[in-house]
């Protein structure tokens, strides 16, 4: 039996554990230290079924649950949090048009997922970051197009992307559009602001849109309703961002552990010192914790219910202790710990990096603290 509890069902898991073996984790070194782009991996994803997983099977997706979907970018952050979040780019364009775009546009784009098409999300702007409710980049409609104006800033997988999911400013409130690449007016490039020191798929590039013309069925939602489309989305990549991050935990975890039983050091195997083992049954401890609370998550998303609370939790504990147990992990392996050739610093940046991108713990800290805010007082003070 694996060490790892399977949340889901056995053989599935076995599938995408088996897929992280053999093709992720080997080239997980190379990607982050050349900061590519994976495209082979997700082609290679796309030919096994693996790049649609929420896509409906009339679309030609495998029509998952949530909950598997988590359970398999758990396994895929275990090997490669830079492959994961590539994997997470094209959820999140799927999940948008999926659930608030039209019926032409799902037609037209989300079959393409299963041949390997690959996305990218663009909210953020140079001025505009955790707060997005007003925007620089703008879209007016002239006649049956819409015409879009602007730049994006810090976009993962952009520089793979043959399809843009983008947040702007219209007239009447934001909105949410889908821009193929390949529209005259599309351009990215990376900046002095592109390369971070985690979560490295490819420079998180800048995204030009000059006159940009894109058919009326492009908008995603209804004019004015862009912010709620967007947050709703983001609730379901928060979560997959936690399952890579309590993956890449595990991760750290096995390796530190199969360290240590071989390290030997006062005549005993590191392993065997008491304050080292205290170390790993808080790691453990803490993992075990924070997978109850993504699956219980998933399972809130699966059926709608006080999403945000949920996944804000879900991605709140996997990333605290996601960094937690990457620090304690390099700790317990001493100087082979902190060797660039050791996959240790690469556990740690990427888990640093996760409390930023995609919800800062700050920002999901706010959702929680206005979830509270909109109960009702159970009992009035007296
Ligand atoms: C690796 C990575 C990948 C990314 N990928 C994408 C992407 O694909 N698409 C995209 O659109 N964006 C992307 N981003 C951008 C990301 O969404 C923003 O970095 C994030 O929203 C925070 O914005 P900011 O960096 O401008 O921080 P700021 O908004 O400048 O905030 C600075 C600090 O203040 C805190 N803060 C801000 N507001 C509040 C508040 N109200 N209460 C308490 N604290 C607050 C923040 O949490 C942060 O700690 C990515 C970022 C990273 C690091």
């Amino acid at each position: 039996m694996a060490f790892w509890k399977a949340f889901e069902d056995e053989a599935a898991v076995e599938g995408f554990r088996e897929f992280t073996r053999a093709h992720v984790k080997p080239v997980a070194a190379e990607i982050d230290r050349e900061d590519r782009y994976p495209a082979d991996l997700v082609k290679l994803a796309a030919e096994r079924g693996l790049n649609a997983l929420i896509v409906p099977k009339n679309y030609c997706g495998a029509g998952c649950t949530f909950r598997r979907v988590v359970s398999f970018f758990e396994e895929v952050g275990a090997g490669s949090a830079s492959v994961g979040i590539s994997l997470n780019s094209n959820f999140q364009a799927q999940n948008a048009i999926l659930r608030s775009g039209s019926e032409s546009l799902r037609q037209r784009y989300l079959p393409q997922f299963a041949r390997g098409l690959a996305a990218a999300y663009a909210l953020t702007e140079r001025n505009h970051g955790s707060d997005i409710r007003s925007l620089d980049t703008t879209a007016v409609r002239q006649g049956d197009e819409w015409v879009l104006n602007g730049q994006k800033s810090f976009i993962t997988s952009g520089s793979g992307a043959g399809l843009f999911i983008i947040l702007v400013q219209t007239p009447d409130g934001l909105g949410v559009f889908a821009v193929p690449r390949e529209v005259e007016g599309v351009s990215t490039f990376a900046s002095d602001r592109s390369e971070t020191f985690g979560l490295r798929n490819g420079p998180h590039v800048e995204l030009v849109l000059k006159d940009v013309r894109v058919p009326f069925d492009h908008l995603i939602g209804d004019v004015g309703t862009g912010l709620k489309v967007v947050l709703r989305n983001l609730n379901f990549s928060r979560t997959l961002n936690a399952a890579m991050a309590i993956g890449l935990a595990r991760a750290a975890f096995d390796d530190s552990l199969n360290y240590v039983r071989q390290r030997k050091a006062f005549d005993q195997f590191v392993f065997d010192f008491q304050g080292i083992q205290w170390y790993f049954a808080e790691m453990l401890t803490e993992i075990d914790a924070a997978r109850l609370l993504l699956y219980s998550a998933a399972d809130a998303l699966d059926q709608g219910h006080e999403v945000e609370r949920h996944s804000s939790e879900a991605k709140l504990m996997c990333c605290a202790v996601a960094n937690r147990v990457t620090a304690h992990a390099i700790q317990v392996c001493g100087a082979y710990g902190t060797m660039v050739n050791s996959p240790f610093n690469r556990y740690w940046r990427d888990a640093k990096t996760f409390e930023i991108g995609g919800g800062s713990m700050e920002i999901l800290k706010n959702t929680i603290g206005r979830f509270l805010s909109r109960l009702e007082i159970a009992e009035p003070l007296a």
